[in-house]
């Protein structure tokens, strides 16, 4: 069984100029389309449970169904899938604790809302905690725009994080790794219109992040790995089917791929991936409705919903992380 923490995946990350996905898991078939493309592209993989995951499908499930697809992965190739079982977002000690006692092997304590020095103090406690019982954990400095589960904040709430405070952070908490706000932003609607330009086509084209800030963390904290939150780039062609196929997401617009290519090339070792996956799946699903009104079968339609998640992640793994290849 490969269950490991993200210590090994990191360094290699760092070094190679490649980042490792974490991709939100909920359900049996997003799990199984993501270790498929990962098996297949021997990439090493973070699977994340955020508390809206934990609470949709209970933790129990979660770590049996990962637990399943590594068993699949060494059955099926002989290989031996480096996975690493990592909470997303935990805002409380406790819930750090109840997933480290669980199983998982990676913990976020995310206390980027808190003020600098209760920021220090809970990550702190929660790297004591884990560090105790072999887990890494990952902590947060600045505030991302967007929505995701029971995140929420507003653009205006919303902060880039200041490289002048890094070093004090992560020398104080001693977390693993470090969630930065370079200009990502949760959900599929990650900018207002007045945030961005319009192409020809009419698209919205982001702000572009913030590669200085990104570069002055770096140099702070050499060889320290840094992740992406809200990093999904909202592929088009998913937003075209869905609003082809009875779906209403005008203007849903992510980071282009071209920019968290180059992030990976540099200190960003994971980058978060939740609203592609969401996106993906629900546009296969609905064209497939479209196409199919007398189907009434969930196979029928999880099918083809767990394959382009599966076209997705692979998408990914080779042309926007680079860790295709490096498990
Ligand atoms: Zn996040």
């Amino acid at each position: 069984m490969a269950i490991v923490t993200s210590t090994e995946m990191f360094k290699k990350a760092y070094e190679g100029g490649y980042a490792i996905g974490a991709f939100n898991v909920n359900n049996m078939e997003i799990i199984q389309g993501i270790t498929e493309a990962a098996m297949e592209e021997r990439s090493p993989l973070i699977l994340q449970v955020s508390s809206g995951a934990r609470k949709y499908a209970k933790h129990v499930y979660l770590m049996k169904l990962i637990e399943a697809a590594i068993e699949d992965a060494e059955q099926s190739a002989g290989f031996d899938l480096p996975i690493c079982i990592h909470l997303d977002h935990g805002d409380t000690f406790e819930l750090c604790k109840s997933c480290i006692d669980g199983g998982f092997t990676s913990v976020m304590i995310d206390g980027s809302s808190k003020s600098f020095e209760d920021n220090i103090a809970l990550t702190r406690k929660v790297v004591e905690y884990a560090h105790d019982h072999g887990v890494v954990v990952e902590g947060e400095l600045g505030t991302l725009a967007g929505v995701e589960d029971d995140v929420n904040v507003s653009f205006e709430d919303s902060s880039y994080t200041r490289p002048e405070e890094v070093e004090e952070f992560v020398s104080k908490t001693g977390v693993d790794s470090l969630a930065i706000a370079i200009g990502t932003s949760h959900g599929a609607y990650k900018f207002t219109a007045d945030q961005c330009t319009r192409n020809e086509e009419g698209l919205l084209v982001p702000p572009p992040l913030r590669f200085d800030i990104l570069e002055e963390i770096a140099r702070r904290l050499p060889g320290f790995p840094i992740v992406l939150h809200g990093s999904s780039s909202v592929p088009q062609e998913f937003v075209k089917i869905i609003n082809e196929f009875g779906g209403k997401m005008p203007d849903a617009v992510g980071i282009p791929e071209s920019q968290l290519r180059q992030a990976a090339q540099g200190a960003v070792c994971k980058i978060n991936i939740d609203s592609d996956l969401r996106l993906a799946m629900t546009a296969s699903i609905r064209r497939h409705f479209g196409q199919h009104p007398d189907h009434f079968d969930p196979r029928q339609y999880l099918k083809p919903g767990r394959e382009s998640i599966k076209a997705m992640v692979r998408h990914k793994l080779v042309n926007v992380l680079g860790c295709a290849g490096k498990a």
